[in-house]
């Protein structure tokens, strides 16, 4: 059986080229690139191309890039930083609807360290209020931190009009733009973003390499104390191969941008509308309009999301519900409830997320095989009872 991989928002696979790229710095140059021989030398080389690459994609100067392990590294370093170089900021300001990276540190800090914290919420298409934000802010206000884009629903946030926001308020402006890079063209040059993560791997590079972009003069305070490497910002000798491949895959989502906002958007819009279309009771979730071109995110009411991915992953299709990192508990998506989704939709959700890897026969498959599979579900549904009762009465 074929896999049909539609979780790319959880992770990608990586790319043959960025593969390739890598392959030499595991076997013949293993070197490490703060050796003062030219075998270890020739790897810092690369290094340093990598960093270009990195700066390329977000338009910014390559000292401004520090090399972390993951998105999460990124986002628990730019949180910490800020309120470590300040300390006598206790507030943060973020959303309701982040990823855990930055969700369960800020519950953290919140209950174990003292700190006030902010949550922002959403309407129910998942869009934040501007006035709420602009009401937050207070005296001892830290750190700002948004989401660009959003993992479970694709909604873009107003970042760089948010980040002007907290620049007026002399708040530093952090964005975790995990899902964004690589998705939609980000311009740090042109904007007021303080600092912004990224992840290898959920842009075709490999799992265990991330990115925090500081901007130049902003006050930092490293995560991890220790050698010497980039530039004392992130001890720790490098992820070589990760760092490599990290470099390959920016250049490659510089040259895939075009294609993905065209031909994995309308890949995209036609597995939507086709689903929306043939299914009965599904209800888009999330801003149609100010979306990732790749996410879709659907509720199919009065079934398990659970139960749904069972099914799909019985004839190959991978997609998730509400997050990779909250499935296995049954308690419906936080980014779902924020909006306020109905239970009986909320539980229902189903994230298709693609990528250029993804074809057009799959999008057919996939639209062919769901009417079906939902409608044999409804059928089993414990919810389906609970349908019925209305019209019983
Ligand atoms: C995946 C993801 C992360 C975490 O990245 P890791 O590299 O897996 O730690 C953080 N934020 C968002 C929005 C994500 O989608």
């Amino acid at each position: 059986m074929k896999t049909i991989y539609m979780d790319n928002n959880a992770t990608t696979q990586v790319d043959p080229a960025v593969f390739e790229e890598m392959k030499p710095f595991f076997t013949e140059l293993y070197g490490n690139p703060s050796s003062m021989h030219r075998f270890g030398g020739q790897v810092g080389v690369k290094l340093k191309e990598a960093r270009e690459s990195v700066a390329a994609l977000l338009g910014c100067d390559v000292d401004e890039i520090i090399f972390t392990s993951c998105g999460s590294e990124s986002d628990n370093t730019a949180i910490r930083s800020a309120l470590n170089a300040q300390p006598n900021k206790r507030h943060i300001i973020t959303t309701r609807v982040e990823h855990p990276a930055i969700l369960s540190l800020c519950k953290f800090l919140e209950k174990k360290e003292g700190y006030a914290v902010t949550y922002l919420g959403t309407d129910e298409h998942g869009r934040l209020d501007l006035d709420e934000y602009r009401q937050a802010f207070r005296d001892d206000t830290a750190i700002v931190s948004v989401m660009w884009a959003n993992n479970e629903t694709g909604n873009i946030y107003p970042v760089e009009e948010m980040a002007k926001i907290a620049k007026e308020h002399g708040v530093f402006f952090h964005t975790d733009a995990v899902q964004a890079v690589g998705k939609i063209p980000v311009d740090l040059k042109s904007s007021a973003i303080d600092m912004l993560s990224l992840s290898g791997h959920k842009l075709h590079a490999p799992k265990g390499v991330g990115a925090l972009y500081v901007r130049k003069r902003l006050p930092f305070r490293p995560f991890l104390i220790g050698g010497h490497q980039e530039r004392s910002r992130r001890a720790g000798t490098e992820n070589t191969t990760g760092i490599i491949a990290l470099g390959k895959a920016c250049q490659l989502a510089l040259e895939n941008m075009e294609a993905e906002n065209t031909i994995v958007k309308n890949l995209r819009d036609k597995l939507e509308k086709g689903l929306l279309e043939t299914i009965p009771d599904s209800i888009l979730n999330g801003d149609k309009d100010n979306r990732l071109p790749n996410t879709s995110n659907i509720s199919f009411g009065y079934v398990e999301g659970e139960a749904i991915l069972l099914m799909m992953d019985q004839v190959g299709i991978c997609a998730s519900s509400g997050s990779a990192c909250t499935s296995g508990s049954l308690e419906p998506s936080h980014v779902l409830r924020a909006m306020g989704v109905p239970f009986t939709f909320a539980h229902g959700s189903i994230r298709f997320s693609l990528s250029r890897f993804n074809t057009e026969e799959e999008i057919d498959f996939v639209l062919e095989t769901m009417p079906k599979l939902i409608e044999n579900l409804r059928k089993l549904s414990p919810f389906s009872a609970e349908k019925e009762l209305p019209t019983q009465n």
